[in-house]
Order: structure tokens, then C-alpha cells, then sequence
């Protein structure tokens, strides 16, 4: 049997890595302010490929934009702030985490988010959205994690990630080691 339908929900950094969305069997979404976020960075010329990828993804129906309902962005909001990294995300992180929270919600489809930023993916583990990173070669290795409550803020080992705090039960998180 076919594996159930998949949508997979991309941030900016997942685009800038220069994934070729041909080889992806899953349809995608994202919001406009990524998009904007893409063509809005300095080098513009050096995204040219990565902007006509897009342009082509959205022609053949592959990649869908959408604006997620204010209701989940309130959602977000609500829930970046329990988990201390309302600061942390941008407007346009907020949206895509509503994005991803509303196909979940409204579809009958997998979803799982695509970021490298520690506070989507915080956020979407307190909401139990599936989330992964992807990262060019090499990138993830030099990124050294940390396993931390975020209610105590006490470190805890690497193999404690998934599980929650012994002091408070909160689900632990991870961030990149200073
Ligand atoms: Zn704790």
C-alpha cells in the first residue's frame, strides 16, 4: 500500500539550502513572507536559481503559497511566549509554525516542518509537529547542541533530548552551544 500523503512545510533557511523540490514527493507549502524573505536577501543574484526553482515549484502546483489563519498565529504567539522564544522568531517564523499547526488541524495529510531554527523547531515540539532540520553538507556537524529545561534552565545530556525534566516535567529542548 501507499504511504499516506505527505505535505512538508519549508522555511527560509530550507530553500536557501538549494533543494531541488523535483526529487520531493510530498507537496509544499509555505507563506508569502518567506518567499519574500527569499527574494528579499542581499545576494540576490546569487538566489537566482534558487528563485527560479521556486517560480517553476509554484507553476506546476508542486509549492503552494498560503497565509495561515489569524487564528493560528495568535496560537503561536500564545505558545512562543510559554516557551520563551516569542522574541526569538520573527513575524514571518510565527506564520509559518500557524501554517504548519493549520494543514495539521484541516488536513488528512502528514505534516512536518523543515527549519534549522531551534526556535521553530521548539515551538513545534511543544505542539507535537513533526520537524526537521536540513542542513547543506557538513553544516549540521559544526553545530555543537545543548540539551536544556527551558523552566529551570538547567543543561542536561544529549541523550535526554525527547525526554522531559525530572524537576518540573517539562519537555526538554535543545539550542546551539556558545
Ligand atoms: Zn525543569
Amino acid at each position: 500500500m501507499k504511504e499516506k500523503a505527505s505535505i512538508y512545510v519549508f522555511d527560509t533557511n530550507i530553500f536557501l539550502t538549494g533543494i531541488d523540490f523535483n526529487i520531493i514527493e510530498a507537496e509544499i507549502y509555505t507563506t508569502p513572507s518567506i518567499i519574500e524573505e527569499v527574494q528579499d536577501r542581499r545576494y540576490v543574484e546569487k538566489n537566482r536559481n534558487i528563485l527560479n526553482k521556486i517560480n517553476v515549484s509554484i507553476e506546476t502546483k508542486k509549492l503552494k503559497i498560503k497565509l495561515p489563519e489569524y487564528k493560528y498565529i495568535k496560537k503561536i504567539r500564545e505558545i512562543s511566549r510559554k516557551t520563551g522564544d516569542f522574541k526569538a522568531l520573527s513575524d514571518a517564523d510565527k506564520e509559518i509554525i500557524a501554517l504548519a499547526l493549520e494543514l495539521m488541524e484541516n488536513s488528512i495529510k502528514n505534516i512536518r516542518m523543515y527549519s534549522n531554527d531551534y526556535s521553530i523547531e521548539n515551538v513545534c515540539s511543544e505542539l507535537n509537529i513533526p520537524f526537521s532540520p536540513l542542513y547543506k553538507d557538513g553544516i549540521e556537524s559544526k553545530i555543537t547542541w545543548e540539551i536544556y529545561c527551558p523552566q529551570c534552565k538547567e543543561i542536561h545530556q544529549a541523550e535526554d533530548l525527547n525526554r522531559v525534566c525530572e524537576n518540573c516535567g517539562s519537555k526538554l529542548r535543545r539550542r546551539p552551544k556558545k
